[in-house]
């Protein structure tokens, strides 16, 4: 089989060290697991610039969406009201877990190409005082925008309200002091930023407030008060857990420490970010989003005049060692490539180089 590098925003390219952590099966009552189980969830922390006298981090099986989906069912009562926060798929997502629980909520809407405005938000939050939570998502991968955090979290910390944030794919790779913004839950998952393999996804939450979502859920398996409960004793996961992926998550995280911490993956992937967008651009295929609105995650772009086929391109690129990803949006032609994981500088700059070639094909057709 031919072996690829993935420019996708997760599942992503991790490390041959990461991926041989899963070759030993492990116990799951064993003292050893629970033990790496704690480890974890204090590191989760510690990257989180939070104090674990006042904050906890949750691990939870599933996928990303569990996470955010947990959180929503379990930590908003049935007389609070959410304000909903959309510019992208992942908003939208939140809005249907919304519906499905059955909770209050109001949206608050932009374009996908434009980021929410903080004074936006503060007006609606003053005209009507039954808003009691904030959920927004940091990065939104659907474009790649980078949304205005710490405008949004000034603006909850003052009025007291409870911020929710969906930082599936910026945690780890961008510096986020969850304390200092008074986040109050903050999503994100093993194969994102940490560069580890998918199958469960974490909260960092604030004591304060899960204490007071007990019996809240109308999940038993979507409880985060209850499997924070359960892990909270020693380490022992409620139900089972993805052994495989906890190990080899656990040593993503070392890994994260020896490059140097969160700070020096977020110059890497910027790097990788920018030398991309530069490059593409002079080919004449330019990113929808505005460089001063981007992440250094993933970035849309628009199909090139020429004629183009995806299909045809993302196969051209495969053959040569590269798995892009489809874009998300409905109403233009787009596609996305992501720049995390294992992935340097010198793999952005191949891409290009193969990129180059087939547009000179293209054009010579
Ligand atoms: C990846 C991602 C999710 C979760 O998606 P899953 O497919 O459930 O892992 C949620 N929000 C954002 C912003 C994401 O990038």
């Amino acid at each position: 089989m031919e072996n690829y590098k993935l420019l996708t925003p997760g599942p992503l390219t991790t490390t041959s060290s990461v991926k041989e952590e899963m070759l030993f099966d492990r116990c799951t009552w064993d003292d050893d697991y629970k033990k790496m189980t704690q480890q974890i969830r204090r590191r989760l922390l510690e990257i989180a610039f939070v104090s674990p006298h006042t904050y906890t981090a949750v691990l939870l099986q599933g996928s990303g969406s569990f996470g955010v989906e947990a959180v929503l069912a379990t930590c908003i009562q049935p007389e609070d009201k959410c304000l909903i926060i959309v510019n992208g798929a992942y908003g939208e997502r939140m809005v249907t877990m919304a519906k499905y629980i059955g909770i209050n909520y109001i949206l608050y809407s932009v374009p996908y190409d434009k980021v929410p405005v903080a004074n936006d938000i503060a007006v609606m939050l003053k005209n009507d005082r039954c808003i009691t939570h904030v959920a927004m998502v940091h990065c939104e991968t659907t474009t790649g925008i980078l949304n205005p955090l710490e405008d949004i979290a000034n603006i909850c910390k003052k009025d007291n309200i409870t911020f929710i944030v969906d930082a599936m794919s910026s945690f780890g790779g961008i510096e986020i002091k969850v304390e200092d913004l008074a986040i109050d839950y903050l999503i994100s998952s093993a194969n994102k930023c940490i560069q580890g393999v998918p199958g469960f996804c974490f909260v960092v939450a604030k004591i304060e407030k899960l204490l007071s979502c007990q019996g809240t859920a109308k999940s038993l398996s979507l409880d985060l008060y209850d499997q924070w409960k359960c892990m909270e004793k020693d380490g022992k996961w409620r139900f089972t857990s993805p052994t495989h992926v906890v190990a080899a998550f656990s040593k993503a995280l070392e890994e994260l420490t020896a490059e140097g911490g969160v700070l020096a993956r977020y110059k890497r992937y910027s790097e990788n970010n920018s030398v991309l967008r530069d490059k593409l651009k002079a080919m004449g295929i330019t990113a929808y989003i505005r460089k001063e609105f981007q992440s250094p995650i993933i970035t849309t772009f628009l199909f090139p005049s020429i004629k183009f086929d995806f299909a045809d391109f993302y196969q051209y690129v495969k053959a040569n060692g590269f798995v892009l990803y489809p874009g998300k949006l409905t109403d233009l032609n787009t596609f996305r490539i992501g720049n995390i994981g294992e992935v340097y500088k010198q793999d952005i700059v191949q891409l290009c180089d193969i990129i180059e070639k087939y547009m000179e094909e293209k054009i010579n057709e």
